[in-house]
């Protein structure tokens, strides 16, 4: 198994940015090529019986494209060790794989990821696996939940589609007091927004399918963590069960890390401006976002964000219809799925993305709609959003 260590080992830059733009890679000594390049090889060369010239022997235990890829992304969270998966989902798997065994316990939250979930209810509990559901932003909750069997508790902050807010440090306390591990799913503020192991989180998880890519076009995950047995458990498990991501996938993902600071600026300026378009608007009952002070844990993520990102999401005095008929109008706001990109997306949770939660303990209100909001002008952004709710 390749253990070839790379630039990122130093983060001694301190600048978010300029940890994007370089770490994990120093241009190919051979070429000069100042981007990683795309290695499309899946075996590689031995000087000799187990001579291997630069660390890689074979593409699902380790490849050259690839672990630049995972040295940024310890870098961007401040962590130690990356590892990059073929999927959010994939690293998910094997987080949970590596944390629990038959007869443990985990909680999580009251609006998980609804993929997060089903792989939990439908497939983990099969093999023994109990879980209990908490609100995030409820950390006397939380605690309840624990029980002695409780090995993980599984954070997500800002929360999908709910835009909930867990404080990070108090549930990192909460979790090792009980001598349990805690993950943080970090999709949707990125690293740039927010660091959960600089926050006492054991590990940190990314679907990097949408803000760390960025531009919808590559499906990714990744666990950045600082202990080196657990980030040995997850490298058995990318070679043990192969969830790992070609050499393409991980070249796209690393050429949108480098812009990921710009993008989030951005991501968050048209946000707010969304925000204040919906705050009083007639048509709506309620706006959800952390950055608004009516939040109701606006001031958790004012300590632990650096801004507060580009999910906004919006209940409509008409209901179910009304949530239907703005996800139907607007003309810059794709109606999509996933999130992140740097187009705007725009959709309806409780009959797209959250669908599967329909009468089970995570069930969305069907007067919701759910915003990714992208880089473009905001002018054109509100003016799209104020056409769709005349
Ligand atoms: C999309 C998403 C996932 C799953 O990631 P995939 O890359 O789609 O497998 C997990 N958590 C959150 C918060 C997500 O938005």
């Amino acid at each position: 198994m390749s253990e070839q260590r790379s630039k990122s080992d130093t983060t001694s830059w301190q600048g978010f940015s300029t940890r994007a733009v370089h770490a994990g890679y120093e241009p190919d000594p051979l070429t000069g090529a100042v981007n990683v390049p795309i290695y499309a090889s899946s075996t590689f060369a031995q000087d000799g019986v187990g001579g291997m010239r630069s660390g890689f022997e074979y593409a699902r235990t380790g490849n050259p494209t690839r672990r630049p890829l995972e040295a940024n992304l310890a870098a961007l969270e401040n962590g130690h060790y990356g590892r990059a998966f073929s999927s959010g989902m994939a690293a998910t798997d094997a987080l949970l794989r590596a944390s629990l065994r038959p007869g443990d316990h985990l909680v999580i939250p009251n609006d998980a990821y609804g993929g997060t979930f089903r792989l939990i209810d439908k497939v983990f509990t099969q093999w023994g696996i109990e879980y209990s559901v908490a609100a995030v932003s409820d950390v006397d909750a939380v605690r309840e939940a624990i029980r002695p069997n409780t090995k993980l508790v599984w954070v997500e902050t800002p929360t999908n589609p709910l835009l909930n807010v867990g404080d990070i440090e108090a549930l990192s306390g909460v979790a090792h007091e009980a001598g349990a591990k805690i993950v943080v799913d970090n999709t949707f503020a990125s690293p740039y927004l927010q660091q959960p192991l600089t926050l006492g989180a054991d590990v940190v998880l990314h679907s990097t399918t949408k803000y760390i890519g960025g531009h919808s076009d590559v499906v990714g995950g990744a666990l950045v963590c600082n202990d080196e047995e657990l980030d040995a458990s997850f490298a058995f498990l990318q070679n043990g069960a192969g969830g790992v991501p070609g050499p393409f996938d991980a070249f796209l993902t690393l050429r949108g890390i480098k812009t990921l600071a710009l993008r989030m600026e951005r991501h968050s300026d048209n946000a707010e401006k969304i925000v204040e378009l919906l705050t009083g608007h007639p048509a709506v009952s309620s706006v959800i976002y952390p950055g608004s002070e009516s939040h109701p844990s606006h001031a958790v993520a004012a300590k632990q964000m650096r801004r507060f990102g580009g999910m906004v999401s919006v209940r409509l005095k008409g209901g179910r219809q009304a949530a239907l008929d703005l996800c139907a109008r607007t003309e810059i706001f794709t109606l999509a799925e996933s999130l992140g990109g740097v187009e705007s997306l725009i959709e309806h949770p409780g009959a797209m993305t959250h669908a599967s939660t329909a009468g089970s303990l995570l069930e969305v209100p069907d007067d919701l709609v759910r915003m990714s909001v992208g880089i473009e002008d905001a002018a054109d952004l509100v003016g799209d959003i104020e056409q769709a709710l005349a």
